[in-house]
C-alpha cells in the first residue's frame, strides 16, 4: 500500500506510531430513539437521573480542568430548562428517546450555528449529554473506551466523558474526523499529554493499518515508509527522553548553565488548577485569568465569594507571590450581561481595563476582595489592556478608594502592588509613561496587535510570532525599561512556555516567565543550557 499523507488541524502535540484502531461500537449508536418504553416520562426522568450518576461517579476520580468539563455536564443535565422540550414532546405523544434527540439536536444546532468558534467546540458537550441519555433508554450505557498501548484511536467526533472514562495505552493518540482546536476534548488531550489531529475529514474513518500522528504538524501518514519510520521513532525517543529531563528539572529553580536565576511562575485560569500542585516548583503565580472563573453576572459582584478565591491561591503559594489580573473580558472572552453584545470588532473594542472602568460598580468589588485578600499574603494586581496612562491612574484611584473605605470599616486588607501588562504596541514602545509598579508582557495580544495578525486563526498564524524581530524590539524595550528604573519585568504570554521561544526572550532581557503549569519543567531544561551572563548587564533603553 503506498503511503498516504492526510493534513487536518494540530490540536495537541505529540507523535505516535502506531495502527490506527476504531472502537467496535458508540453508544450513540444503540439507542432506538424511536422505540417507546411505556412510560416515556419516568423513563426520561430515569434516564437523565442514571446518566447524571455516572457523571458524578467520573467526577469523583477527576480534579482540575477535567472536574470541570464533567461539573458542567452535570449542571446541564439537571437543568430543568435543557429538558423541558423533551418533556413537552412525550406529553404529546412523542416516545422518549426520539423526544430527547430532537430537543438536545435542537440545541447541538444553535451551539453549531454559533459564530463563535468556542461556542462551536461546546455543541460536543451536548452530544455526549444527548448519547449518555439515549444510552440509559436503551438498557446502560456501554463500557469505557480501552485504547491500547500505541493506538491511533479513529473516529468522527469524542465526547468529553468518553474520553476522560477512556483508559488510554501508552503512547496512544486521537485523529478525529471533526472536532476542533480549542474543544475541551483538544484541552484535555494537551493537559494528558495526548497527540491529538482533529478535522481530518470522513475519509480517515475507513482507514486502517500502520501510521504516522503528528499532533504538532496536524497530519496523520497512513502506510509510511520505512525512511519515515525510521526518523519518527527517533523523534519519538527524543521527545520521551525530553519528557523525562522536565520532569527531573521541573523540582529545581531555573539557573542558566553560567548561573542567571530565571523566576518561572505558574498561570492559572482557575483557582482548582493548583490542586495537585506542588508549590515549591514555582516562583510564585505570574498570571490568574479571573475572567475564566468569575464568568457569569452573579460572580462578578461576589465580594466573599472573590475573597475566597483569592485567598485559596495565596494560601497555596505559601509566602511567594501572587499576580492576580482584574477582568480581562472582552474580545474573546465575553461574559454575558457584562462584555457589549455587538461590536464590530471585538479585540479593537470594549475588553480588559476599559470595560472595568466603564462598570465601576463590578470593579470596585474585584478591586475590595482583592485589598482583603492582600492582608493573606504577598498579591499583585495586574490591570490587562492597558493603553492610556489615565487607565492606571484611574484604576489607582479606585483602588485607593477601596482601601480607604475598609480601613474606615475596620475590615482587614493589604495594598496590593499594582501593575500593568504589556500587550498594545502604545505601551510598549513608550513604558516610561506607565507609573505602574511592575510590568508583564502579555505577548499573545502583543503579536496580534504588533502584527495585525488575529491570534483566533491558525492558518494566519505565520504572519506574526514572538519570534517577530519587531516584537523582540518591543519587549527588549520594556525590560530595558524596567532594569532602568528597578521595576520588575514580567512575560505571561504562552510564548513563555514554548522551549523554541524561550532563548530568544531571555536574550531580550526577560527574567521572569509565567507558563502553563504542565511546561515548567520544559522550560527550565531549555534555561539551563543557556548562557546567559552576557545579556544581564543593565542596559539603557533604545531611544
Ligand atoms: C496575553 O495576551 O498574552 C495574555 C496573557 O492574555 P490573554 O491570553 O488572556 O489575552
Ligand atoms: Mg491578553
Amino acid at each position: 500500500m503506498a503511503e498516504r499523507l492526510l493534513v487536518g488541524v494540530a490540536a495537541s502535540p505529540g507523535l505516535v506510531s502506531g495502527r490506527l484502531w476504531r472502537p467496535e461500537s458508540e453508544a450513540a449508536s444503540q439507542a432506538d430513539p424511536a422505540a417507546s418504553t411505556g412510560d416515556d416520562e419516568a423513563a426520561l426522568h430515569g434516564a437523565i437521573a442514571s446518566a447524571g450518576q455516572a457523571l458524578a461517579a467520573l467526577l469523583g476520580e477527576l480534579d482540575g480542568d477535567e472536574a470541570e468539563v464533567v461539573g458542567m455536564q452535570i449542571a446541564f443535565l439537571e437543568d430543568d430548562e435543557l429538558a423541558r422540550p423533551a418533556f413537552e414532546a412525550i406529553a404529546a405523544g412523542q416516545p422518549a428517546g426520539a423526544a430527547w434527540a430532537a430537543a438536545m439536536d435542537a440545541e447541538i444546532a444553535a451551539y453549531q450555528a454559533s459564530d463563535d468558534e468556542y461556542f462551536r467546540a461546546r455543541a460536543v458537550d451536548f452530544q455526549d449529554i444527548r448519547d449518555r441519555v439515549l444510552a440509559e433508554l436503551s438498557g446502560g450505557a456501554s463500557g469505557p473506551l480501552v485504547v491500547p498501548d500505541h493506538a491511533i484511536l479513529l473516529a468522527a467526533e469524542l465526547r468529553p466523558s468518553e474520553f476522560l472514562s477512556a483508559r488510554w495505552g501508552a503512547g496512544a493518540g486521537l485523529a478525529l474526523a471533526q472536532g476542533s482546536p480549542t474543544s475541551h476534548v483538544a484541552m484535555l488531550a494537551r493537559g494528558r499529554g495526548l497527540a491529538m489531529v482533529v478535522g481530518l475529514g470522513p475519509e480517515v474513518l475507513d482507514l486502517h493499518g500502520e501510521a504516522l500522528l503528528d499532533g504538532a504538524e496536524g497530519t496523520l501518514v497512513v502506510a509510511p515508509e520505512q525512511g519515515r519510520l525510521a526518523a519518527a521513532g527517533a523523534r519519538i525517543a527524543s521527545e520521551e527522553a525530553g519528557r523525562a529531563q522536565a520532569a527531573v528539572y521541573a523540582a529545581r529553580p531555573a539557573l542558566s548553565r553560567d548561573g542567571v536565576r530565571v523566576a518561572v511562575q505558574a498561570t492559572i485560569a482557575d483557582p482548582s488548577d493548583l490542586d495537585g500542585l506542588d508549590p515549591a516548583h514555582f516562583d510564585g503565580i505570574g498570571l490568574v485569568r479571573t475572567e475564566l472563573f468569575l464568568d457569569r453576572p452573579e460572580r462578578l459582584t461576589d465580594e466573599e465569594g472573590q475573597l475566597a478565591a483569592y485567598a485559596r491561591i495565596l494560601a497555596w503559594a505559601g509566602g511567594r507571590p501572587v499576580t492576580v489580573r482584574t477582568l480581562d473580558a472582552g474580545g474573546d472572552k465575553p461574559i454575558a450581561g457584562y462584555t457589549p453584545a455587538h461590536e464590530a470588532n471585538p479585540f479593537l473594542g470594549m475588553r480588559g481595563i476599559r470595560l472595568s472602568l466603564r462598570h465601576p460598580d463590578v470593579f470596585r468589588v474585584q478591586l475590595r476582595a482583592l485589598a482583603r485578600a492582600a492582608a493573606t499574603g504577598p498579591l499583585k494586581v495586574m490591570l490587562p489592556m492597558v493603553t492610556l496612562p489615565r487607565e492606571l491612574a484611574d484604576a489607582r484611584a479606585l483602588l485607593e478608594a477601596e482601601i480607604a473605605a475598609l480601613a474606615a470599616a475596620g475590615v482587614a486588607h493589604g495594598r496590593p502592588a499594582l501593575g500593568i501588562m504589556v500587550e498594545v504596541p502604545a505601551v510598549a514602545i513608550t513604558p516610561e509613561r506607565f507609573d505602574a509598579e511592575f510590568f508583564s508582557i502579555g505577548s499573545n495580544d502583543l503579536v496580534q496587535y504588533t502584527c495585525a495578525v488575529s491570534r483566533e486563526e491558525a492558518a494566519s498564524a505565520e504572519l506574526g510570532s514572538v519570534a517577530d524581530p519587531s516584537v523582540l524590539a518591543l519587549i527588549a524595550r520594556v525590560a530595558a525599561h524596567g532594569r532602568q528604573v528597578g521595576r520588575e519585568v514580567s512575560l505571561c504570554g504562552d510564548a513563555g512556555g514554548d522551549p523554541a521561544l524561550v532563548p530568544a526572550l531571555l536574550t531580550a532581557g526577560l527574567r521572569s516567565l509565567s507558563v502553563q503549569p504542565g511546561l515548567a519543567g520544559a522550560v527550565k531544561a531549555v534555561i539551563a543550557g543557556l548562557d546567559l551572563a552576557s545579556t544581564d548587564e543593565p542596559s539603557t533603553p533604545p531611544s
